[in-house]
């Protein structure tokens, strides 16, 4: 029998709604958690911002939206009657079945009753004396729960550039990451596309086969390579699932990114030129994220890197007619790989179009939006409407946004000030009782993000068993072991190529935020591993503390 009973949602002592934990975010991560927890037979709130499920498959509506990690492997592993009978149409689906899966999921495990949608997360404040976290949202309510989770997603904070006149644009302005509901229709019209991130890389085939005439708007090439996306056939599909207890368990172990693939034994430089080529022409027909496979030190030694950076700037150069347009279109800045890789569907032919323009910002940058055009340095484009596909504050935006009071009344945005402080990615210290899913200084976006996903709320659901078990009631990410872990996150990343790159993995997409690598380098085996032992070892790095000791601590 558990020491610490559920409290079933009932008011505590103080008249609030009383919950063990309230989970923030209904994405995968929220809706996985939701589902574990109530195996425990614990009592779950989840609030959610957005009208339904799915987090990032229900904001990213753009055209042309897809996943860039193959469904048969992006997809929900915990349950094999799931993934035995999901039938995916395509190598990577489209954002409307992504979105249709998650809310299958939702009503398939029944999860509906215990998601609060359309309703924010506000302020969060852990209470010292009884040990519990009092949380306001948006409907102006206040409930407490024992843990909080915070499941609120890594590019869920959608990035609105501070431009001159942006207001005053006399025609629609949309956002990629947060995309009408309606269908938009650019028929006719002349359209303008701000950035040219994996959003943009997707959504500008489509949208210039719409558009009258389309003008993107580039600061940083990015590479990209085709996805060769098609119909999933029956006996492909067969394939994967026939196989998946050795696909699922190679990306949770073995791989990396957490993605099945065939690994590389051999450097770059290992290869000649005719051999690497051939090699390299390989995995570019092969398309996806998996060219980063290529060879073993792509991300770790620059003249390695090199060649597969030449490779694909040879590959825009033959695909992209006009060479000052090919020219602008290879990424010159930066090691390949170290920016997110991005996955297209025609995107480089796109500006073969005679309907498309490419325009460099990268010394001018965008001087204004007028109520017709959008000026650069040197001229006005006319535009009717605008697309800003300019991403996110990525991993920790959307947690700044929730007013978190830890230990002392200290807020997590104080703590994190000069960059994101945790432990494991999982907990900060200060902050008792407050997960994180995918945290910075957890693999994260580095991987297949479901993986990812999983393995966290896996881990923090049997943490929880284990507290119950014990009669704990508090748990805390100690200091020592949280420093000695932003250490080794740092250390990690200046082994590669990553931080060379003005990423968004770094912060360096908004204005202000510090510049540290967030994500955590060492591939999601190597921190499955690091995360069982921890745990193996009485939750090594963590205070516990019994809730009668941690009560009676305070009395006196
Ligand atoms: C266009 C796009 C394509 C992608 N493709 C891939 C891919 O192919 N492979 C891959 O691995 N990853 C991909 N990703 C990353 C993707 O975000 C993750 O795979 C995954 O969907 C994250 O799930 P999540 O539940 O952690 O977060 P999210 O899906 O972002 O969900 C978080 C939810 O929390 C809610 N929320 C946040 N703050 C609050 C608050 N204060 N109160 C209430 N609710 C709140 C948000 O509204 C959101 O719905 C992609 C991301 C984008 C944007």
């Amino acid at each position: 029998m558990s020491a610490l009973p559920s409290m079933s949602g009932k008011d505590d002592a103080t008249g609030l709604k009383a919950y063990d934990v309230v989970v923030v975010g209904a994405g995968f991560a929220g809706m996985y958690m939701l589902h574990r927890l109530r195996g425990q037979g614990l009592k779950a709130r989840v609030y959610e911002q957005g009208g339904d499920v799915g987090g990032t498959w229900y904001w990213n509506r753009y055209p042309g939206a897809r996943c860039d990690v193959e469904s048969m492997q992006y997809s929900y592993s915990f349950s094999d009657e799931l993934q035995q009978e999901w039938n995916w149409s395509e190598r990577y689906a489209p954002q409307p079945e992504i979105l249709k899966y998650a809310n299958h999921v939702a009503d398939r495990f029944n999860l509906r009753g215990d998601i609060q949608l359309n309703t924010r997360v506000d302020r969060a404040v852990f209470d010292e004396d009884t040990n519990t976290w009092a949380v306001a949202t948006s409907d102006g309510k206040t409930v407490t729960a024992k843990f909080v989770v915070l499941a609120t997603g890594c590019l869920s904070n959608a990035r609105v550039p501070d431009i001159r006149g942006l207001k005053d644009f006399r025609g629609e302005v949309y956002h990629t990451g947060h995309w009408p509901h309606e269908s938009v229709d650019f028929t006719g019209l002349r359209v303008g596309v701000i950035g040219t991130g994996s959003s943009a890389i997707q959504s500008v085939p489509v949208i210039a086969q719409q558009a009258r005439h389309l003008t993107v708007f580039q600061r940083t090439p990015n590479f990209s390579i085709p996805a060769w996306n098609a119909e999933l056939t029956a006996e492909e599909r067969e394939a994967f699932r026939k196989n998946y207890p050795e696909i699922r368990r190679f990306a949770r172990e073995e791989a990396r990114n957490g993605i099945y693939a065939e690994l590389p034994d051999r450097g770059a430089l290992d290869d000649g030129d005719n051999a690497r080529r051939a090699k390299y022409e390989q995995r570019w027909e092969k398309g996806g994220l998996t060219f980063m496979l290529a060879y073993n030190n792509l991300i770790l030694d620059k003249a390695a890197n090199d060649t597969a950076a030449d490779f694909v700037r040879d590959k825009i150069a033959e695909i992209v007619k006009d060479p000052e347009t090919a020219k602008l279109l290879q990424p010159d800045n930066h090691p390949i790989g170290s920016k997110r890789i991005c996955v297209d569907t025609e995107y480089y032919a796109t500006f073969n179009r005679p309907n498309v323009t490419l325009v460099d910002i990268r010394a001018s940058g965008i001087e204004a939006i007028l109520p017709n055009a959008v000026r650069t340095g040197a001229k006005d484009y006319e535009i009717d409407a605008l697309v800003l596909a300019t991403g996110f504050d990525a991993m920790t935006g959307s947690v700044a946004r929730i007013d978190i009071r830890g230990r002392g009344e200290k807020t997590l945005n104080q703590k994190w000030a000069e960059g994101p402080k945790t432990y494991l990615g999982l907990m900060s210290e200060g902050f008792p009782n407050l997960f994180i899913v995918t945290g910075p200084g957890s693999p994260s976006v580095l991987s297949n993000m479901i993986v990812s996903i999983e393995q966290h709320v896996d881990w923090i659901t049997d943490c929880l068993s284990w507290m119950r078990g014990r009669g704990f009631g508090t748990m805390e990410a100690s200091k020592e072991a949280e420093d000695k872990w932003v250490a080794h996150v740092n250390e990690v990343a200046q082994l590669t190529l990553y931080p060379q790159a003005n990423s968004w993995y770094m912060g360096a997409n908004i204005p202000g935020k510090p510049r540290i690598f967030m994500p955590y380098i060492g591939g999601v085996g190597v921190y499955r591993r690091i995360c069982d032992d921890v745990a193996a070892k009485g939750y090594e790095g963590f205070a516990m503390t019994a809730k009668e000791r941690a009560q009676a601590a305070v009395a006196s």
